[in-house]
């Protein structure tokens, strides 16, 4: 069986304490490989290496930061068959979405940074012609870059790229859950040519290397991605060490159906928006509004459409679901259904395993789930569920609905159906996320900021924002006369 090793000064290397996790694959709920069980010592390691590259690498001209970064792009389209098959075999998504969203977007993460260092431009403050000040923007150093399962590749690139793009050198921990297309990147990046100990990739436990990875006194800048609670340790035991921070973690979604909208639209996105990656994306609207005119035809039409969505083999292009991530997790979701049962919700559809046939019996499969009835405060309504499961919610005004949407602890992303213009500029600025789609949703630009209000993070990512994370900006004064 495969071991997957952790890549170390331009190496992929055993972990020093030669200890293995078991990877499965959730399709079949069986092991099919090994990731390095890493501790403090592979990430000091990775760390003493980061730090040896970082005197070239953050002065390497950035047209030639940008050529390298490019060609790990060009690889990573080139070899988009091989890694969306390894994305799907691992986190158990469909390999058809794998092969639309997430490869395409880890190849477009490179692309999009190795470019934007190009046109990237600091600022200029005259004061008459007494004195000018000019913004320096240096890159900060060894940055620690911590990611999680649903989107693996995906959202490990987000980080990566903008990180080496700006001149840090970075020690990156994927999920253990889901490490394989992080170690087939690290294969990538030697055959790029990108130099020893830029990009350093350790394997293994949140609790060992990403908290080793947190608390390391060399590395000033911790950019993660992952649950409210972790993000919340991040930040207890990074404070005391003035590190910067990103989190960008958990949502509780809300999509707002007025009965204006254009129905046939918003249902074919409700249904993405609902289950795509099984329901295991932080923008995903688990919580739908929709005005009561419209209530009992949106939940006939939606309920009917949701009993045809496939949940079958992550390899088969019928399926529009595959297996949710890990046995816990699909034991954690239902355990969420039961809970909206004594909650006093009505299972509509799903909130059950799905057991498929022969190599699959053992795979962790769950019905696309739709549940009415619950008030709004409940706890299915205000916790992450994170799996195929959302609820129905009849609203009257948009008071009433704003105040359900903003009810959580979260504030990740919104999602708004309207076709009355001055209700939607209002609503969106009243709604309390870090970003609001109307009449959409998933729609990316890779300019825009991208993050989460309340308990749903700190800091944006994307287009500058993150060039600007990854930098130190200094002021220089000069007095003229
Ligand atoms: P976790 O918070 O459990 O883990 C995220 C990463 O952090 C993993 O690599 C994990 O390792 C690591 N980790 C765990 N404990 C620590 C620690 N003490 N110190 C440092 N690192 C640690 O999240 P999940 O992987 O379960 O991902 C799902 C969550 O991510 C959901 O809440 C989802 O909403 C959120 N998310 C947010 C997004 C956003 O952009 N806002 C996007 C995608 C997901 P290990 O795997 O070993 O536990």
């Amino acid at each position: 069986m495969q071991k997957i090793k952790n890549y170390i000064n331009g190496e992929l290397i055993e972990p020093i304490g030669k200890e293995y996790i078991d990877n499965y694959n959730p399709s079949i709920g069986k092991v099919y490989s090994f990731i390095p069980d890493s501790d403090e010592r592979d990430v000091e390691l990775a760390t003493q290496a980061a730090l040896k590259a970082f005197s070239t690498w953050s002065i390497t001209p950035k047209e030639e930061r940008s050529r390298i970064l490019l060609k790990i792009s060009e690889l990573i389209e080139k070899n988009l068959e091989r890694l969306a098959i390894a994305e799907s075999i691992d986190n158990g998504k469909p390999v058809s979405l794998a092969r639309m969203v997430d490869i395409p977007r880890a190849a477009s993460n490179f692309h999009f940074y190795a470019t934007a260092i190009l046109h990237d431009a600091s600022e200029s403050h005259s004061m008459e012609d007494s004195a000018i000040n000019y913004t320096l923007r240096t890159p900060v150093g060894v940055a620690g870059c911590i990611s999680p399962w649903n989107l693996p590749l995906y959202l490990f690139t987000w980080k990566i790229a903008p990180a080496i793009a700006s001149g840090n050198c970075v020690v990156a921990k994927p999920s253990e859950i889901t490490p394989m297309t992080a170690y087939l990147l690290s294969e990538l990046c030697i055959e790029a040519g990108l130099p020893k100990g830029v990009l350093n990739i350790v394997h293994g436990y949140g609790h060992k290397v990403g908290a080793s990875i947190t608390a390391h006194p060399k590395i000033p800048l911790i950019s993660f991605t992952g649950g409210t609670k972790t993000g919340a340790e991040i930040a207890r035991v990074a404070a005391p060490m003035f590190k910067k921070l990103s989190l960008e973690l958990g949502g509780k979604n809300p999509n707002i159906i007025f009965a204006d909208c254009d129905f046939e639209k918003m249902i074919k996105t409700t249904l993405n928006s609902s289950f795509a990656n099984q329901g295991q994306i932080c923008l995903c609207g688990s919580r739908i509004f929709i005005e009561r005119s419209i209530y009992e035809k949106f939940k006939t039409e939606f309920v009917s459409r949701v009993k045809k969505m496939k949940v079958g083999n992550p390899a088969d292009a019928e399926s529009k679901l595959g297996a949710v991530v890990s046995k816990q997790h699909m034991e954690k979701v239902l355990s969420y259904v039961e809970l909206a049962k004594q909650e006093g919700g009505t299972v509509l559809c799903g909130g059950v395993q799905v057991k498929l046939e022969k190599e699959f019996s053992e795979g962790y499969y769950i019905a696309p789930t739709v549940i009415e009835g619950l008030d709004y405060n409940c706890r299915t309504n205000q916790e992450e569920i994170f799996g195929p499961v959302v609820t129905l919610t009849p609203f009257d005004t948009e008071e009433e609905v704003l105040m359900y949407a903003n009810s959580t602890q979260y504030g990740l992303a919104s999602i708004l159906w309207t076709e009355n213009l001055t209700r939607a500029h209002c609503m969106a600025g009243n709604l309390h996320s870090g970003i609001v789609w109307i009449n959409c949703w998933l729609l990316r630009d890779l300019r825009t900021p991208f993050g989460g209000v309340k308990g749903s993070g700190v800091g944006r990512e994307g287009g500058f924002e993150a060039l600007h994370f990854f930098t130190e900006p200094k002021n220089v004064c000069i007095k003229l006369k």
